[in-house]
């Protein structure tokens, strides 16, 4: 028998079930027939250091030293270089300020600098930027294969095509019905994504509202005459809108936040156009044709933070969800806690983040 069952084979909790296995014998439990295919398989693929509140910066921070010195075996290094690059109008620069106020390591730009390094910007329509120059691309498939690999070489068991379709608490065990068969396990971890909160009413565990919220993208093909490499990824300060060069391509996102029911998302056609409209108003190239589109869940607590922790009412029952638009940054950090706190060890993250995460705070 396990010692914890993680329900949920995507970044969450395949970098969760392979910090866990160091001390524990792990079950993850996955409804695919893969791991990755949700919204780990759907990102922008980019570690931005001060992208969200505290509590999310300090796990930024947390994650920063695994991806410098990654304790999986991976054959290059996870971060890219990239850049991230904000961009506001005249009517926008307060925005630009608060966001400048709460942030490190920012560069300001002039918009004629900005422009320099993305030539397509229109001239004269933004009235300043910022830069994080720090900003990378993040290699997402070699990381969760390298998490995979350290699950398996410490002992642990992936099952795909099990869709957990009933837990209950029994004797100090949860029983947990998947894909027709029964697991028994003291411990289980919530890391279904989008589907979070379905477990936890199966559970009976705190009936935490996990939102999913759709964002799409459309990949466009390089501007005529424009090498794309070395541009950063770039967007309003509003979040009205955001690009980002992806091999060779263009890719651009409405920056949409749309809730929906947890499922296998895809792009609204709408959504899309007006996003590209909103894109378009800021470049001097037309978007002439679209190579392919995408869509993808990002899942929100109310206050928008993660949840990590054990329920306060359901006994065993441990809370890996809510990761919104920073699940892939933060996986790494989100997995050490977990393992910490299922071990009961001491966390390596300060006290204040520590409470912001727990889902006792909704208790
Ligand atoms: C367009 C877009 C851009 C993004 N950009 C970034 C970015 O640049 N950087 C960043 O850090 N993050 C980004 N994110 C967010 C990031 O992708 C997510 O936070 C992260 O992938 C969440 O991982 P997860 O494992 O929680 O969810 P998922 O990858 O969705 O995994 C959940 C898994 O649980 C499984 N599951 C569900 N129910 C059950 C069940 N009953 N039984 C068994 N298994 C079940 C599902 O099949 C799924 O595989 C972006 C998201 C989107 C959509």
């Amino acid at each position: 028998m396990p010692d914890i069952i993680v329900i949920g084979g995507g970044m969450a909790g395949v970098s969760a079930a392979a910090a866990l296995a160091a001390d524990a014998e792990v079950l993850l439990l996955e409804a695919e027939p893969g791991t990755g295919q949700h919204s780990t398989a759907r990102s922008a693929a980019i570690f931005i250091r001060n992208y969200g509140n505290a509590a999310l910066r300090a796990l930024n921070d947390r994650a920063a030293g695994f991806f410098e010195a990654p304790d999986i075996d991976v054959e290059a290094p996870l971060l890219t270089p990239r850049g991230e690059l904000l961009l506001a109008t005249g009517e926008e620069l307060d925005l630009l300020e608060e966001y400048a106020a709460g942030s490190a390591g920012l560069e300001r730009l002039s918009a004629v600098e900005a422009e320099r390094m993305v030539p397509i910007l229109k001239p004269g329509h933004f009235a300043g930027a910022v830069l994080e120059p720090e900003a990378r691309d993040i290699d997402v498939d070699a990381m969760l294969q390298g998490f995979l690999r350290q699950f398996r070489a410490r002992g642990g068991q992936l099952r795909c095509k099990a869709p957990v379709s009933a837990l209950s608490r029994e004797a100090g065990l949860w029983q947990i019905v998947a894909g027709g068969e029964t697991h028994a396990a003291p411990v289980v971890v919530n890391a279904a994504g989008a589907w979070a909160g379905e477990i936890a009413r199966m559970a009976g565990a705190q009936p935490i509202p996990i939102q999913p919220c759709r964002r799409s993208a459309a990949v466009l093909p390089a501007p005529e005459g424009h090498e794309l490499g070395l541009w950063p990824l770039f967007g309003s300060i509003a979040e009205t809108w955001y690009a980002k060069p992806m091999g060779g391509q263009l890719m651009v996102s409405p920056a949409d936040a749309d809730p929906v029911p947890p499922q296998d998302a895809w792009p609204d056609d709408m959504v899309l156009a007006e996003g590209l409209y909103r894109y378009e108003g800021a470049v001097t190239v037309p978007v002439t044709r679209m190579v392919s589109s995408w869509a993808g869940l990002r899942s929100f607590a109310p206050d928008k933070t993660p949840v990590c922790g054990f329920d306060s009412e359901a006994e065993g029952f441990f809370w890996l969800a809510g990761q919104g638009g920073h699940g892939i940054q933060t996986a790494p950090a989100l997995a050490e806690l977990t393992a910490a706190l299922v071990a009961g060890r001491a966390a390596s993250i300060d006290d204040g983040s520590l409470g912001a995460l727990s889902p006792v705070r909704f208790a």
